[in-house]
């Protein structure tokens, strides 16, 4: 950082604005943590140097041999830590691994059966302003109406009728299990490939605190860093039968040159959830989601589908006649940090939004258990309610208070250091 600082302060004035940001607030962005010092270190070396196309030990550079062993010993230690056969380190960006995972098993204009975004899927899971629903014939499938969880025998419906090639489940804001066996009966039936983009819940897997959807999908994507609390990236993890496909897709297909860093980074990161500190951290992540959805639910913001059971959940605002979009304003207004989103059959659009979601990944990092899951939930309800920003200073001092109490980042002069 002090490099930094003497080279460029406005950047410099960027990375410190942005590290007292994230001091300050309240993060419940469900898709965002604080990764380590460690992490970030690995993120900040000359790794991010070297050219490295192809593979350990099948280049297309010279001078691969050092990188070759941060890429073999994350390799190893992604498929201990999620049992899988095969991993790929590569892809940038977790939408960068779904196109690698699309890429590998369906050619331009084939069918793939995914959720719909305003039910809870992604982008990437065949909306028409992503390449997955511009290139792809994308069948959408959503919750049920009446129980808000996935509708399995629309599911089952659509695959008999559109015989899709592939079925990806997973999604951004599914805040109950997904029941991967189902889906795998379903893509047996119909002889599709089964791909679970398990970016949001990756995390909880490596904790051991929610059930793997590796024994039962072809191949799972994800991001390294949400729960899993990694660098910012992608990864992929398949059944030996598919490691060709998935290898030759991530590169040549879909990317030039691995980012070395952050290859790095994921290993240092795989090692973390290694540890058993890593499973007692993602077990809190559930139960500090579950308390905060409980809590909110007591200041009437409905949870969708009855609740969550991972780290994550989605609020229905319509019974405090606030949306998605002024409840996110406010919140913002007081230091918490949250977004609006989409119910399913959400009456509004997507820019306005009848919905909130919040996360736990975060705050957990920082050591707050149930008993701040209160006080987070009071303060969001009086947030919610104050259309005339009286309260704002007041929420925002309560905010201070508990932040104050469990610092992200705690070192003042070092800005990678962690809890
Ligand atoms: N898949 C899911 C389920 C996601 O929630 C996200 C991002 O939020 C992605 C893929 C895309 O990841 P990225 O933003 O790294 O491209």
């Amino acid at each position: 950082f002090e490099a930094l600082a003497a080279v460029d302060p406005d950047i410099a004035g960027v990375v410190t604005g942005e590290l007292e940001r994230l001091r300050g607030g309240l993060q419940l962005i469900a898709s965002e943590n604080f990764t380590s010092p460690a992490v970030l270190a690995a993120l900040g070396s000359t790794l991010s140097n070297k050219y490295a196309e192809g593979y350990p030990g099948r280049r297309y550079y010279g001078g691969c041999e050092v990188v070759d062993r941060a890429e073999e010993i994350g390799i190893e230690r992604a498929k201990e830590l999620f049992g899988a056969e095969h991993a790929n380190l590569q892809p940038h960006s977790g939408a960068n691994a779904n196109l690698a995972a699309y890429g590998a098993f369906l050619s331009p204009g084939d069918t793939f059966l995914g959720m719909a975004l305003p039910h809870g899927g992604h982008l990437t899971h065949g909306t028409k302003v992503s390449f997955s629903g511009k290139w792809f014939r994308a069948v959408q499938y959503g919750v049920d109406p009446r129980t808000e969880h996935i509708d399995y025998d629309q599911v089952r419906d659509l695959a008999r009728e559109h015989r899709p090639k592939l079925i990806v489940a997973g999604g951004s804001a599914i805040p109950r299990l997904i029941d991967f066996a189902a889906f795998r009966q379903i893509a047996d039936e119909v002889g599709a490939i089964f791909m679970v983009d398990a970016a949001h819940f990756i995390g909880l897997v490596a904790g051991k605190a929610i059930p793997s959807p590796v024994p039962h999908a072809d191949v799972v994507t994800f991001t390294t860093h949400k729960v899993l609390r990694g660098p910012r990236g992608g990864a992929i993890v398949c059944r030996a039968e598919h490691a060709t496909a998935i290898d030759k897709a991530a590169f040549p297909m879909m990317q030039g040159g691995p980012l070395m860093h952050a290859v790095a980074a994921k290993a240092v990161n795989f090692r973390e959830c290694l540890q058993p500190g890593y499973q007692a951290y993602a077990r809190q992540v559930i139960a500090n989601a579950q308390a905060l959805t409980e809590g909110l639910a007591a200041e009437g913001l409905r949870p969708v589908a009855g609740g969550t059971d991972t780290h994550l959940a989605l609020l229905d605002l319509r019974g405090t006649g606030v949306t998605g979009a002024d409840a996110e304003k406010r919140c913002d207004a007081a230091g918490i940090v949250l977004n609006k989103n989409a119910i399913p059959f959400d009456p509004q659009p997507a820019s306005v939004a009848s919905g909130i979601r919040v996360g736990s990944p975060a705050i957990t990092t920082q050591g707050m258990t149930e008993p701040e899951m209160k006080s987070i939930a009071s303060l969001i309800g009086a947030a919610i309610r104050d259309a005339d920003g009286s309260r704002t200073a007041e929420v925002a001092a309560g905010v201070r208070e508990l932040v104050g109490a469990h610092p992200a980042y705690p070192h003042p002069n070092r800005p990678t250091a962690h809890p």
